[in-house]
């Protein structure tokens, strides 16, 4: 049988022997040369001398946004000298990262993928043999640009950071810390930044929303709640007078400006924020399960997250905690600290019906001309709750907004679940202002956690801010 008719029958023939020839050549070419002048260097190298070993090679890949956007790339000028380049300057410094001055953020994280080339192989052969580099894998993350500046512009002049997230799989799509740096002028400003003066009073190198450790306030109200549910299976008969204030052994604890709310039930307390009802419950509580509880839902641990973070801490004993400290601890004061991107992921769980995912900010690895190299799968980080407490819970977070103290949202096109927070943190300073919570209220997409330093309450500093995150993904 005859598959192919030709006029010159033996040129394919030739054609295809000087080709396959050729490829033997270069290939044999390249792999002694490997053995001989690169693999024992590769493979016997430290870290640090592997990437410099892989970085005369290759051309560093970029780092995107899920909407396409470059976070980072790296231009070469026509003498070959290579500069990296942030096109946003700070608003993506700590979730990116830097590249110069000790890698942080994802450029460390993905740094041997970035200088990792999945092209063609015979492309990164040739390349390599007549000495021209190749272009490293590219890394597309999570985060979405759009939603970034917005958060990055609400936060406006004010410390703090603010974390959104997908609840159904954990992918962060914002992460701002303020005040920033431009990973752009790093060398330049690394003096300013780490000198005693300017820099480490602003500690602008932290990533506020993973490292900043803060008093949760009224947030951490959430899970105060969610025991005194788990211990009370009548809650919905809880009734308490609030007075605007409760004493405790010559400590006494207020409601925001002694504000009497008056009879309320657990939904009324948890809505309008009241401390006494709150600290009165804490009294109540056994110190062993709220103390689970709070280990489930990773306070003391490690976060499941690549990047650099705190752990969030809770230390009510059964022995030795005193009853004004399970009081304060109750009303999220106390010896309690959080992280923003942990009070998202608690949030989070509330919204997904209990099961709080990994947070993660790499989708995918990608060759210089968009072909897959990996995909990165949502994974569960802990089941703290169940459905039914998730529910209830949620539906205390929607009173918040429908009636209590994040009214402010009740107004958007979208049904919005929360809980703010004022969290004292010093002597003769405004509170540092929170807001979690999570939209839409049936169906939830989205997770905000925002923190504002020492400016006031959550409901006047915070719940702007993510009322504007809000507006922004929804409308
Ligand atoms: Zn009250």
């Amino acid at each position: 049988m005859k598959l192919f008719t030709h006029k010159d029958p033996k040129k394919p023939i030739y054609n295809l022997i000087y080709i396959f020839v050729g490829l033997t050549v270069l290939m044999v070419g390249y792999f002694s040369y490997f053995l001989i002048a690169r693999s024992g260097e590769v493979i016997n190298s430290a870290y640090n001398k592997r990437q410099d070993i892989l970085s005369e090679r290759i051309v560093r890949g970029s780092i995107l946004s899920a909407d396409g956007e470059v976070l980072a790339k790296t231009v070469v000028d026509k003498d070959g000298k290579e500069t990296r380049e942030y096109p946003y300057d700070e608003v993506f410094a700590h979730v990116v990262g830097r590249y110069s001055k000790g890698k942080t953020g994802i450029e460390e994280t993905e740094n041997i993928r970035l200088l990792t080339s999945n092209i063609n192989s015979f492309e990164v052969m040739y390349s390599d043999l007549i000495g021209e580099k190749s272009p490293g894998d590219n890394v597309v993350t999570t985060l979405n640009a759009k939603l970034q500046q917005v958060a990055y512009d609400a936060l406006g002049n004010e410390k703090g950071a603010v974390v959104v997230l997908e609840p159904s799989t954990g992918k962060i799509l914002a992460m701002v810390s303020k005040p920033s740096y431009d990973p752009n002028n790093i060398d330049e400003i690394w003096e300013e930044l780490t000198s005693s003066e300017g820099g480490k009073t602003n500690s602008q190198l932290v990533n506020r929303a993973t490292q900043g450790l803060y008093p949760p306030g009224s947030t951490f109200k959430v899970l105060t709640a969610l025991e005194y549910v788990r211990e009370n299976p009548d809650y919905v008969d809880y009734d308490y007078t609030c007075e605007g204030k409760t004493k405790y052994e010559g400590m006494t604890i207020h409601c925001y400006n002694n504000k009497a709310h008056g009879e309320e039930d657990l939904e009324e307390s948890f809505a309008k924020s009241c401390n006494t009802s709150f600290a009165t419950i804490g009294k109540s509580l056994d110190l062993n399960g709220f103390y689970s509880l709070c280990e489930d839902f990773l306070f003391n641990r490690s976060l499941p997250v690549t990047m650099e973070s705190n752990k969030s801490s809770f230390t009510l004993q059964t022995s030795g905690s005193s009853v004004k400290e399970v009081m304060q601890t109750a009303i999220g004061q106390g010896n309690t600290l959080v992280t923003p991107l942990h009070n998202a992921m608690i949030t989070a769980a509330v919204a997904n019906q209990g099961v709080m995912m990994k947070p993660y900010v790499v989708d995918h690895i990608e060759n210089a001309n968009g072909g897959i190299v990996k995909t990165y799968s949502p994974g569960t980080a802990a089941k703290p709750i169940t459905p039914a407490e998730a529910n209830i819970i949620g539906s205390m977070m929607r009173s918040v907004v429908t009636d209590g103290t994040a009214t402010k949202l009740d107004n958007l096109s979208v049904e919005v679940a929360g809980k703010t927070g004022s969290a004292d943190h010093a002597e003769n300073k405004p509170a540092h202002a929170w807001f979690i919570g999570y939209a839409p209220y049936e169906d939830p997409q989205i997770v905000v956690s925002v923190i504002v330093e020492s400016v006031g309450t959550g409901s006047d500093y915070a719940v702007p801010i993510a009322k504007k995150i809000l507006q922004a993904y929804f409308e």
